[in-house]
């Protein structure tokens, strides 16, 4: 067979893809599994925007999208930026693009060379590590430890960046610890980020809605506006409105930035699938109440999870401010063997055995950067929730 790229032999597959893969062979197998493995919520799209899909497509809306994003779209977006972010971005300083995924990968791809690295707080999403590797880089990874509340420690931060750090990238409420920051330790990573102007920083704002018990979300470039001029702000339909097939992401970022970032786009999708920017329009600018309603039911979730999960010997689970997401510790379980005659060296052993034992499929830390932990969620029905840590209550007390 002809050869593939060099630059592919270091990126791997994502680690959550491939246990829900393996928990999908076991139903297959006519097992009862839950998977807690993927970060997608179980809410189903809002009706207005299905029906604002449909009309674009029978109103002919089926055509090359212009590459930046549709105005009706890109004007929505610059409203919620207005609105929930209190930032103020020009239409041309806005991309929609292909979920934010692209949105990461474009500016990525538009800014790094070979040598350049991207300092990515640890634990951290799947993707970033091996997005930086396509776009020719080098991950750098700072550690936000379980004592912090999985929070970015300024000076850790300070610290880990060199001349040659390309980005920062920050993900608060972060997949996959839920941690969030307040805007006074937004503001103390602000103040070191004007210590080091060769720095970009992308703020990849996902979960902003998932945030629970009244702690508000904030944003670098609105906490410290001296820093808009070099801050992607990245953000996305999938999270917030159940959205993730539709594959729409947004960003709001300086104009030469976007305009590179738009040329990037151009010659790898043309744009953004026409029907899913009028969904996602209707979304933004249609009625916001159900973003409340089911933060609320993911805190019910959450405290639940938690709970259940403090209840199992051996592990300790932080209560998270955000996200759908936790991340149990579960040292207190490694050296030991389960029912099945299985040795717990690592996490990922740990959650080999709880799906092949239990049938629980969760993904390990090493997956996310930090170990020995897992990473849990509970975008999943209540149900569903008891039952799995119920299994994963009784998988910890089998431990000899
Ligand atoms: N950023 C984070 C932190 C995520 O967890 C995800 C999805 O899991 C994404 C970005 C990608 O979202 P999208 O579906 O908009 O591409």
């Amino acid at each position: 067979m002809p050869a593939l790229a060099q630059r592919l032999k270091e990126v791997s597959f994502s680690a959550s893809a491939a246990m829900t893969g393996k928990a999908r062979e076991l139903k297959a197998a006519g097992h009862n599994v839950i998977s807690l493995a993927i970060g997608e919520p179980d809410f189903e799209t809002p009706p207005h925007a299905i029906e604002a899909a449909y009309k674009a497509a029978l109103a002919g809306d089926t055509k090359y999208p212009p590459q930046d994003g549709t105005k009706a779209l890109k004007e929505a977006v610059q409203r919620k930026f207005k609105r929930d972010n209190n930032l103020d971005y020009a239409l041309d300083e806005i991309l929609i693009t292909n979920g934010g995924k692209q949105a990461i990968m474009d500016a990525l791809l538009a800014t790094c060379d070979p040598g350049d690295e991207v300092l990515i707080p640890a634990p951290y999403w799947v993707s970033y590590a091996e997005m930086a590797k396509l776009a020719t880089a080098t991950p750098t990874f700072v550690n936000c430890p379980q004592n912090n509340g999985f929070k970015l420690r300024p000076e850790d931060l300070d610290a880990a960046i060199t001349p040659k750090t390309k980005w920062l990238l920050l993900n608060f409420p972060s997949n996959p610890t839920g941690a969030a920051c307040s805007r006074e330790e937004m503001k103390a990573i602000a103040q070191v980020m004007l210590k080091h102007p060769h720095v970009w920083i992308m703020t990849d704002d996902m979960y902003e809605h998932l945030i629970y018990d009244g702690f508000e979300f904030c944003t670098i470039a609105d906490v410290e506006p001296a820093l808009k001029n070099r801050v992607l702000t990245v953000n996305g339909a999938s999270k917030s409105y159940a959205m993730t097939g539709w594959r729409v992401g947004f960003c709001g970022g300086p104009k030469p930035l976007i305009k590179a970032m738009v040329n990037m786009q151009s010659q790898l999708t043309s744009g953004v699938n026409t029907i899913s920017q009028a969904a996602v329009t209707a979304a933004l600018d249609g009625p916001q109440d159900l973003l409340a309603e089911r933060a609320a039911i993911y805190r019910d979730r959450r405290d639940l999870v938690v709970a259940m999960l403090n209840e199992a010997p051996g592990i300790i689970c932080h209560k998270p401010e955000g996200a759908f997401y936790v991340y149990p510790n579960i040292a207190g379980c490694l050296g030991k063997t389960s029912a099945g005659g299985r040795k717990i060296e690592t996490d990922t052993d740990f959650a080999m055995a709880l799906l092949e034992e239990k049938h629980v499929a969760a993904v390990q830390g090493a997956a996310y950067g930090m170990s020995p932990y897992l990473r849990i969620s509970y975008a999943a029905d209540t149900e569903s929730l008891r039952d799995a840590c119920g299994r994963i209550q009784d998988f910890c007390r089998s431990l000899t």
